[in-house]
């Protein structure tokens, strides 16, 4: 037994909120029915704003991963050419399934460090004279690194070289947390979840479809059954699904939009700003070293910070969780044991942050990582003296 509330500061899941805790916790009703319809044709209408755009949006009752398969299998066939940019382990895996589905990646290698280079793209792309490349996919925020990546650029990128590619684009851990454009920034497809910034408990995810991405679905792609954008057309035309929606996350779902809205997308973005600096004062204050080297590409939603030997952080990790109840995330892939990750998005506070900060640094002291004192004042002072 631990008395108080469980601090998961963790990059997502995140935090669900009673508000929605409680909207969930209702019958599930007839999924073919008239009041289910409502609910269905409602999150499907309200979604758009979310993601910035009036493409069609579809959600399926299955984690991130599976809104990365959708979007793979519905526009590429077997030995299309994928070009895919080294952001973290995100990209990575998300490189490792286009392979095992039988497309072909191009995976330009990047450093961990830095967000996906949109020149380095444009001139892949140059270079592509037959359009052997069909799509660019590229992760918005990387959530192993806590690198955020400049999707504009990449678009321009892709029209200066006149390539026909069409961008998808993760934004699992950016959406409804970090300012993410879908129309303006010509994005094909987006891939979302619902366990991060929707502030809802993991099992929903996302594609919103441009209209020339559903043209290359029509066209071609991969076999494909459950995840065939085409068999949901009609369906959510009248609020329904073709199969079993998960009920339950969807009246979590209709509150998230609610309260999303009602705080407003800038609002929400500009505390996830605020929370995210305050967090990298504390950080800076510590002499400890965040992973994405460059200011501009550093995740709103999380940062990942490297210890002092690159070494130890799973055991700052287990002290933290062991003393204070709290849990961070953990290095993966080619920064095991080396960074720990401090998420700060979703349903968070200025409060909320300030007993994480406090938790990294009491448990620093505790697991006796060698740091300067006066994390936990920069972050207050920076609080304290800038908006909210
Ligand atoms: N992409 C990003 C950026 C993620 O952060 C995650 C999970 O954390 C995924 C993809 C995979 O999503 P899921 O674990 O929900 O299948």
């Amino acid at each position: 037994m631990r008395s108080g509330r469980h601090f998961l500061q963790i990059p997502g899941p995140t935090n669900t909120p009673d508000r929605i805790q409680r909207a969930m916790h209702r019958a599930v009703i007839d999924h073919r029915g008239p009041e289910f319809a409502e609910l269905g044709a409602s999150v499907l209408k309200d979604l758009k704003a979310v993601f910035q755009t009036q493409n069609r949006v579809v959600i399926y009752p299955a984690s991130g991963t599976g809104a990365w398969e959708a979007a793979l299998v519905n526009v590429l066939a077997p030995g299309d050419q994928v070009l895919m940019y080294e952001t973290g382990q995100f990209a990575t895996l998300w490189k490792n399934m286009a392979a095992k589905l039988g497309f072909e990646p191009v995976f330009m290698q990047g450093d961990w460090r830095t967000g996906a280079n949109a020149a380095a793209i444009g001139a892949q792309l140059a270079s592509d004279t037959g359009h052997k490349i069909k799509a660019v996919c590229v992760v918005h925020n990387d959530t192993a690194t806590g690198i955020t990546s400049d999707i504009a650029a990449v678009r321009v990128a892709i029209d200066a070289a006149e390539h026909p590619a069409l961008l998808m684009v993760d934004t699992i851990s950016s959406l409804g947390s970090i300012d993410f454009r879908t129309d303006d920034w010509g994005v094909d497809v987006v891939v979302a979840g619902s366990q991060k910034g929707l502030m809802l408990p993991p099992g929903l995810s996302f594609n919103a479809i441009s209209p020339k991405a559903w043209a290359a679905c029509e066209a071609g792609g991969d076999r494909r059954s459950y995840w065939d954008w085409r068999d949901m057309a009609g369906p959510n035309d009248q609020g329904v699904f073709p199969y079993t929606p998960a009920t339950t996350l969807l009246y979590g779902l209709r509150e998230a939009l609610d309260m999303l809205a009602e705080e407003g997308l800038e609002a929400v973005f500009a505390r996830h700003a605020r929370h995210a600096e305050a967090t990298r004062q504390a950080v800076a204050a510590w002499g400890l070293e965040i992973l994405a080297t460059e200011a501009s590409e550093r995740s709103n939603s999380l940062t990942a910070v490297l210890m002092p030997d690159n070494k130890g952080a799973d055991a700052l990790r287990a002290e933290i969780l062991d003393s204070f109840d709290m849990s961070l995330g953990t290095g993966l892939n080619k920064v095991a044991d080396r960074v720990f990750r401090i998420g700060h998005l979703g349903d968070f506070n200025d409060l909320m942050l300030m007993g994480t900060l406090c938790g990294v640094e009491m448990g620093m002291m505790r697991a006796g990582v060698a740091h300067e004192k006066g994390g936990v004042q920069a972050a207050m002072a920076y609080l304290a003296t800038h908006g909210a």
